[in-house]
Parts: structure tokens; C-alpha cells; sequence
């Protein structure tokens, strides 16, 4: 009998994966994965993302040894050569049809539309998957038939049309007695130009995601909604890189919430339930990536903010990179993101919005900074995230909300710690003044002055945005 090739990209499970069972539910099964380094640094991803994608492919390979499947692995230039590099793997193979799950970003799907016709001129078969969202993009739209470009309208859709087999998980194949080929030697780690940031903070492959998953629900789950905030604290789920490539899906975090919260979602603990609301943001995203594909092209949402006069500030973009704003949360802020490849999303919020506000440096400039840092670098998010901060995208935050950083610091910051932890040089402080310190307290401690001055640089910004015209 021949094969059934799974291609996998970042879906990096055998468990609750639905090009997987499909192949599975055919009959033999192979796996390849295409290993395209050069495309996904065009894309902007950076050391410790192909780091944690290299090791979630080990990981994969042996979750896949575990059940008789064979992974090939290639490496190739770019998204042009996967028909062809496929398509060799077929011959070889035998295997006449071929199953992925789509990803949305317009260059991923292009990919995969050309992989298909290249199949079908082949007369062989690619099936395309939607397993990580449980609406396809295009299935949930507003009265007008349009995509929603506003998300609590979207959410609401999401809840209302939500059927059970929306989220069942998927079959996980069985063992597979005589494997039809022998898995490629496992792959040499990516050649990076710098390295990862903290790889033992993000262990890889599904068990460590599910350890996360449930550990996050035992423990934190219910103070969700009051804790997530707080970065000082554990009170989210750091499952972001685990989720961006696939190594648990969404629907066996919402099968978990159901689980432990009397089967709600909507309803129910309300930890819980915001939680949930963060899972459906992240699909939001994925389905304006398709019915708004400008944004793809480095477009603004709001066409109209393309107008916004950009400020060319390499200063500025230097002090802000690397944690020397002179604004303590922020600089923390950003001191995680290098150190760690990861950062609490208040902050996520805090530092675009000063990037975008009050340095008036293009949104785009950060999106790029944060996917060349992140290991949880997510086009749909990263871009949505940035595009709000900056008022230019879909439910952005008005032009004129502002966020004080020194404010936001007192706020969720209150007792200083996570600046102390991340700016050490200001530890030594009072933790009233670890917020905002006096010029002597910074002159005493190389911490440098603000680079802007936050009610100047405020009125720059309004200025910037009342001169639009729509
Ligand atoms: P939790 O609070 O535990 O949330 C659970 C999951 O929901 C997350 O793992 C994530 O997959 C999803 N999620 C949560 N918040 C959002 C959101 N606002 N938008 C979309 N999905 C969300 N998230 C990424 O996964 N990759 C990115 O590249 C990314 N870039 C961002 C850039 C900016 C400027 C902003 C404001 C947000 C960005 N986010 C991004 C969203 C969010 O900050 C992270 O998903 C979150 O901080 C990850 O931590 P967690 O796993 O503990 O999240």
C-alpha cells in the first residue's frame, strides 16, 4: 500500500492534528518537514525562535518514532522550491497524496497553493487542513459578508456558531507495524548569527506544553483575570511559543478549560473564561491576516495612518532596543524580550505604544525588533499587537489613549520588582522610586535621563495623528 505523506511546518504534535489523522486514517504515513532557514529569516524570525523550531523538530521526530513514522527532513532556500522538493518526495516514496494544515500569512499560503497545483499538474493529490483556528478564515463574517475588523463583535460570532465538533480533538494515529522508509539522520542545529536567548526557559516538544498547560490550570488559571497583569509575577500561561508552532493546539487548551471549568467557556470562572478570550484574540488575528492581506504587504489596517510623519530617530531606536530609554518599565521591559525571547504583554503594550507614541517611530520598525527576538514570533499576533499599539489597525486603541509608562510602572509594578529584577542597577532603590528616579539617583547609577519627556512627547504624537485626513 502506498504512503500518505504529512508535511508538517508549525504543527509540531502528533496529538489532536488533523493533516496527521487524516494521512493516519489512509493507511502508511510519512512524515517531511522542510527546513526553509534563509525564508524564515526574510521573515524576520530570529535565533531563538529557529532554535526552539529546530528542537521542537527533534522533539517531533521522536514522538514520531514512538508511533512507526518516518521523518524526512529537508532543508531548503526558500517557499519556491517546496513543490518540487515535495513532489521528489512523493517519487521516493510512492505516496500519491499529501496533507498539511493551512497557515494563513499571504506568503505561507501562496506556498501552499502552489504546492497543491504543483501536486494536481503531478496527478497526485495535496489536501489543505484548517486545524489551528476553529473557524476557517471566511467562516465567521459580519451581516455585511465582510471579515470583522473589530474583535468583540468577532468574539461574540465565535461563542454563538461554537459547536462541539468545532474543538473535538483529533485521532492520534495508532503504531504503525513496518514503517514504509527510514527517517533521515536527525537534523544539524540551524546555523544562527547569534545565540538563542535562555533555550532552557523553553523547553521543547508537546510534553513540555502540556506540562505547561496543565500546571498554568492548577495553579493560575482561576486568578487569571486578576493577575495577568502583573509582570513581576507568573500569572499567564507562557504557552505563546508552544501554540505558535503547533506544539499544543487550541483546541486541547480549550478542551482543558472545558474540563476544568464545568464545560464553559463563555460562562464559568472568570480566569478561565478571560483566558479563553486571549486563545480567541490569537484566531482573530489569524483570520484578518486573510480577509485584510495588506496587512501582510507591511500595510497599515487604517489606510489613513500611512500618512502619519514618522519620525527617523536612530537614537532613539538604539535607547529603546536596548533598555536605555531612561523609563525603568519600559527598559525592563525590553531587557526581558533580549534576555529571555519572551515578554509579559502588558509590556508587550507598554513598549510599542512607546515606540509608536512617544518616539513616533514607525510601528513597523518594533514589529520587525520583536520578531527577531521573539521565540513566540507569530506574524497574526505580532502584527495585530503592534498595529493597536500604534492606533493604525483593527480595535486599535484610540489615537488620543496614551500610556504613561511611569504610570502603567506604579500600576502594575507596584512594589518595583520586576524593574528591580531587570534593571538591576536601579535595585538598590526605594521601590517608590525605582518608577521614575531623580537625576541624582540615575547620575549615581549610570541609569540614563528619559529620553523624551512624557507630556512633550504626548502632544508630538496628537499632533501627528489630528493631522490626518481619512
Ligand atoms: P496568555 O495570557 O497565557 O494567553 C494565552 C495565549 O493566547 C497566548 O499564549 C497567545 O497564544 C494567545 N494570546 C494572548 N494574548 C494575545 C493577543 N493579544 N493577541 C494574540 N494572541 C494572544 N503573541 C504571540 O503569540 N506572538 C507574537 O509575536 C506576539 N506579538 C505581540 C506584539 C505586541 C506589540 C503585542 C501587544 C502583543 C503580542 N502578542 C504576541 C500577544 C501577547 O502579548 C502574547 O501572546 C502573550 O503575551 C503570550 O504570553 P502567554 O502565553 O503567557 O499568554
Amino acid at each position: 500500500m502506498t504512503p500518505s505523506l504529512i508535511w508538517f511546518r508549525n504543527d509540531l504534535r502528533v496529538h489532536d492534528n488533523t493533516a496527521l489523522s487524516a494521512a493516519a486514517s489512509e493507511g502508511p504515513v510519512v512524515a517531511v518537514f522542510l527546513r526553509s532557514t534563509a525564508q524564515w529569516r526574510e521573515h524576520g524570525h530570529g535565533a531563538s525562535k529557529l532554535d526552539f523550531w529546530h528542537r521542537g523538530v527533534l522533539a517531533l521526530r521522536d514522538a514520531l518514532h514512538g508511533l512507526g513514522i518516518p521523518l524526512l527532513h529537508r532543508d531548503i532556500d526558500d517557499f519556491a522550491s517546496a513543490p518540487d522538493v515535495l513532489l521528489a518526495v512523493a517519487r521516493e516514496t510512492g505516496a500519491r497524496r499529501l496533507h498539511f494544515n493551512r497557515e494563513y500569512p499571504l506568503n505561507e499560503a501562496r506556498r501552499d497553493i502552489s504546492v497543491t497545483s504543483a501536486f494536481d499538474n503531478a496527478g497526485l493529490t495535496a489536501v489543505g487542513h484548517h486545524d489551528g483556528v476553529a473557524f476557517a478564515p471566511g467562516e465567521l463574517l459580519t451581516g455585511k459578508g465582510d471579515f470583522y475588523g473589530i474583535f468583540t463583535p468577532f468574539a461574540k460570532a465565535w461563542h454563538r456558531q461554537l459547536t462541539p465538533e468545532r474543538l473535538a480533538l483529533r485521532d492520534t494515529p495508532g503504531i504503525q507495524g513496518r514503517p514504509p522508509t527510514d527517517s533521515d539522520p536527525a537534523p544539524e542545529p540551524p546555523r544562527l548569527d547569534r545565540s538563542p536567548a535562555a533555550p532552557g526557559d523553553w523547553p521543547a516538544g508537546e510534553d513540555a506544553a502540556a506540562d505547561r498547560l496543565e500546571r498554568f490550570l492548577r495553579f493560575r488559571g482561576r486568578h487569571y483575570a486578576g493577575r495577568r497583569d502583573f509582570p513581576a509575577e507568573s500569572g499567564t500561561s507562557a504557552l505563546s511559543p508552544y501554540l505558535a508552532l503547533g506544539m499544543i493546539s487550541h483546541r486541547q487548551c480549550m478542551q482543558a478549560v472545558l474540563a476544568e471549568n464545568d464545560g464553559g467557556l463563555a460562562e464559568g470562572d472568570a480566569g478561565l473564561t478571560t483566558w479563553v478570550g486571549e486563545l480567541i484574540w490569537r484566531e482573530f488575528y489569524q483570520h484578518v491576516a486573510v480577509g485584510f492581506p495588506d496587512v501582510c504587504r507591511h500595510r497599515a489596517f487604517q489606510t489613513h495612518t500611512e500618512a502619519l510623519p514618522w519620525r527617523d530617530d536612530q537614537a532613539g531606536l538604539q535607547a529603546w532596543q536596548e533598555g536605555r530609554t531612561g523609563y525603568p518599565l519600559v527598559d525592563a521591559a525590553m531587557r526581558q524580550l533580549c534576555a529571555t525571547g519572551w515578554m509579559h504583554n502588558r509590556l508587550r503594550m507598554v513598549t510599542a505604544m512607546f515606540l509608536a507614541k512617544h518616539l513616533l517611530i514607525d510601528w513597523r520598525k518594533g514589529e520587525a525588533f520583536f520578531m527577531e527576538h521573539l521565540v513566540d514570533g507569530e506574524f497574526a499576533a505580532n502584527n495585530g499587537g503592534w498595529q493597536w499599539a500604534a492606533s493604525t489597525g483593527t480595535d486599535a486603541v484610540p489615537y488620543f489613549r496614551i500610556f504613561n509608562p511611569t504610570t502603567q510602572s506604579r500600576r502594575f509594578d507596584p512594589d518595583g520588582r520586576f524593574i528591580a529584577n531587570w534593571v538591576p542597577e536601579l535595585a538598590d532603590l526605594p521601590a517608590k522610586d525605582r518608577h521614575d528616579p531623580s537625576p541624582e539617583q540615575r547620575a549615581a547609577r549610570d541609569y540614563p535621563a528619559p529620553v523624551v519627556e512624557h507630556r512633550t512627547a504626548r502632544a508630538r504624537a496628537l499632533e501627528a495623528f489630528k493631522g490626518l485626513t481619512r
